[in-house]
């Protein structure tokens, strides 16, 4: 079911936390809210719950129309169900009961449908104290769905687990989600959850969303120097336009997309840079070869490494260097190339 927010004002007292917000989600789309801490996403989950009234704007689920002027749908008549962070099982309750909480009475056969989508039916008659935090959330997410709600909304479900598990379980809570086909919202500080389990990522800062598109869409070609900054590592240098689709910056001529006049700030992904040796004579005038710059520090991933390599002008630029390849050491010398187009934005 399609969720439509439009002109959305909402606070706590006089002070609003979410002005004029607008939001499309497709019906069956998996949507994450991504911000930094404050920047109000727990503000429109409430909203979109029915737990906080907004002051204008409204809220569609399909056709149905949630808040509006006159018209304010109580949380329990919305048909949302909601995956809080953690904790959120009755720890006296076994499984099935947790799961059965609030279900009509005879629901044992939609009880088991959910179990067995969740992958959690040999745990029903297990205590949530029994259960690990990520067997915990499936039971949390199989309980909001039991009772096929409209839109499901997720307040940072995967916060309190270890990495790899959160890792592991996004992936199947999104797989999940995909099957039932229902319209979800995931709201998150972590761009990397944001990216790898989002259908629509929706960038907000100080109660407005900055940008709402695809994951590709939000780290390839960020709306403004914030969500570049924010969504993944960016590597941003002074840039100045030289014509063409080109600016000059510590590393060359970079080719970019976006128009630019005069001084700008290029922005490219580590991913982007690469490493080779310096080639030995400069030319005639002595010109220092463009991106040429010592390493810093190299720290080793496994997968990759991290290698910071100061530049002539004293910038700084991350570097990834597969896996596999031995990184430079601190105090080589190296040249740092551009793979691809930067993003330029105005200073
Ligand atoms: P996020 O979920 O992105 O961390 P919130 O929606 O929780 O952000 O908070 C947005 C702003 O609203 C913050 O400035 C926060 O201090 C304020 N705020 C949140 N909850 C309340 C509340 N119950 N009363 C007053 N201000 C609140």
């Amino acid at each position: 079911m399609q969720v439509e927010v439009r002109g959305l004002d909402a606070g706590y007292g006089p002070v609003p936390v979410l002005t004029g917000l607008d939001l499309t989600i497709p019906s069956g789309a998996l949507a994450a809210v991504l911000g930094q801490s404050g920047s109000g996403k727990t503000t429109l989950l409430r909203a979109l719950a029915g737990f906080l009234r907004p002051t204008a704007g409204t809220i569609h689920f399909g056709e149905r129309l949630v808040v509006g002027p006159g018209t304010f749908v109580p949380p329990e008549k919305r048909k949302v169900g909601i995956v809080p962070q953690e904790g959120a099982l009755f720890p006296h309750l076994d499984v099935t009961d947790n799961v059965a909480f609030g279900l009509p009475r005879g629901s044992q056969a939609r009880v088991d449908e959910v179990l067995d989508l969740v992958g959690m039916r040999d745990f029903a008659h297990a205590r949530p104290h029994d259960l690990s935090g990520g067997q915990q959330q499936r039971i949390a997410l199989a309980r909001a769905l039991a009772p096929e709600p409209d839109v499901v909304l997720l307040d940072e479900p995967f916060t309190a687990l270890d990495a790899n598990l959160r890792q592991r379980l996004r992936a199947e809570v999104r797989d999940v989600l995909r099957e039932v086909g229902t319209t979800a919202i995931l709201v998150t500080h972590d761009q990397e959850e944001a990216l790898s389990t989002a259908d629509l990522v929706a960038v907000m800062r100080d109660g407005r969303l900055v940008q709402v598109g695809t994951p590709l869409e939000v780290y390839d070609a960020p709306a403004d120097l914030g969500v570049a900054r924010f969504v993944g590592e960016a590597v941003e240098l002074p840039a100045r336009a030289v014509g063409g689709d080109l600016v000059a910056c510590p590393l060359g001529d970079v080719p970019v997309r976006g128009a630019v006049q005069g001084e700008a700030v290029v922005i490219l992904r580590p991913e982007q840079l690469v490493l080779s040796c310096p080639v030995a004579v400069t030319d005639a005038q002595d010109t220092p070869q463009p991106g040429r710059g010592v390493v810093r520090e190299a720290s080793y991933h496994g997968h990759d490494s991290l290698v910071r390599v100061e530049l002539a002008d004293g910038s700084v630029v991350p570097v990834r260097v597969p896996g596999g390849t031995p990184p430079p050491l601190p105090g080589d010398e190296v040249v740092v190339g551009v793979t691809g187009s930067g993003r330029v934005y105005p200073v």
